[in-house]
């Protein structure tokens, strides 16, 4: 099976993140997978954005100056959705206000808008039946623990949407991912989630959630992983071991393999390659032919669909005779 092309945030090297524009384009892209983050507003809507914070990628602090909290920061779980609609969304900052990725889409202007996780499943199902394709979705629920702690239980939500929708089964082309062990556990034994699962793997030092991400990738976390979940998404830099210019394997992809995890690492930017390479198309030449990983997170989702495709045996062109 050729390595699936996951959009993530859309086609976000292109367009402001998170946003119906970066995420048409992924699909024109050819993205298998659309990736959506999944907040919680105060009104109890389901919004796609990649954090419980709105102050990074908007123009909140100007529209509702007051509404911050203590801590000065702007929470997505304290404003309507109709608010939330109303702000303009741009290009990533950083908390110095510098762009993250100079060379993206630049700069505080356009036009750009939130939208909640309704209207983009009703953009791919409209999409997928004009055009006939059949690209799939990867949602991920943000901060479970920290969202209950603020009133609002986001997994049941999303499944009650999700099978609205008509994606009720394994087969079907969603994978449903978050952070925190607990709430992939539950949600395939407590809520009965029929879809496929994945557990992303981060670093104990991000705070992400309780879960012990060093311990996920002994075999001892895998089996754990392996006994409710389809597939994990590690970082990159996961997956391999860097000494100067040399690269291997770290061995996880193959330990998960054992186990038939899919695997699929996060995140390709052609703008920001992990050390020992030197170009996109020699990292994802690494992950399809070294690591043999069955996808790719990628803020370049056309890039790294052409090199994926380019790998494939089938697609090489005959040598002249
Ligand atoms: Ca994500």
């Amino acid at each position: 099976m050729r390595p699936v092309v996951i959009a993530h945030r859309g086609a976000s090297a292109y367009l402001p993140e998170h946003t119906v524009p970066a995420k048409v384009l992924a699909y024109a892209m050819g993205a298998d997978y659309l990736e959506q983050d999944v907040v919680a507003s105060r009104d109890d809507e389901l919004v796609v954005l990649h954090d419980i914070y709105l102050d990074r990628v908007s123009n909140v602090a100007e529209a509702f100056p007051d509404r911050h909290r203590d801590d000065g920061r702007y929470y997505v779980r304290d404003f309507d959705l109709a608010e939330l609609l109303e702000l303009r969304v741009w290009e990533r900052f950083d908390a110095e206000g510098a762009p993250v990725y100079p060379g993206r889409y630049p700069g505080r202007t356009g036009n750009f808008r939130l939208h909640s996780l309704r209207t983009e499943l009703e953009l791919v199902r409209h999409l997928n039946t004009s055009t006939e394709a059949r690209t799939g979705i990867y949602p991920e629920i943000k901060r479970p623990a920290w969202h209950r702690a603020q009133g609002i239980d986001i997994a049941p939500l999303l499944l009650e949407l999700l099978e609205e929708f008509d994606y009720r089964n394994n087969s079907d082309p969603v994978y449903v991912q978050c952070f925190d062990a607990n709430e992939v556990v539950r949600l395939r034994r407590e809520l009965g989630c029929p879809l496929k699962l994945v557990q992303l793997i981060g670093e104990n030092e991000w705070a992400e959630s309780e879960t012990d991400y060093a311990f996920l990738q002994t075999d001892a976390g895998l089996q754990q992983i392996a006994a409710v979940a389809d597939g994990i998404g590690p970082r990159l830099e996961h997956c391999m071991r860097v000494s100067g210019a040399q690269v291997r394997a770290s061995g996880l992809v193959e330990r998960a393999h054992k186990l038939a995890l899919a695997v699929h690492p996060y995140t390709v930017r052609a703008d920001s390659l992990p050390d020992g390479f030197s170009s996109h198309d020699a990292l994802v030449t690494f992950c399809v032919a070294e690591l043999k990983v069955d996808g790719l997170f990628s803020d370049f989702p056309d890039e790294t669909r052409r090199q994926i495709l380019a790998l494939e045996p089938a697609s090489r062109p005959a040598a002249p005779q």
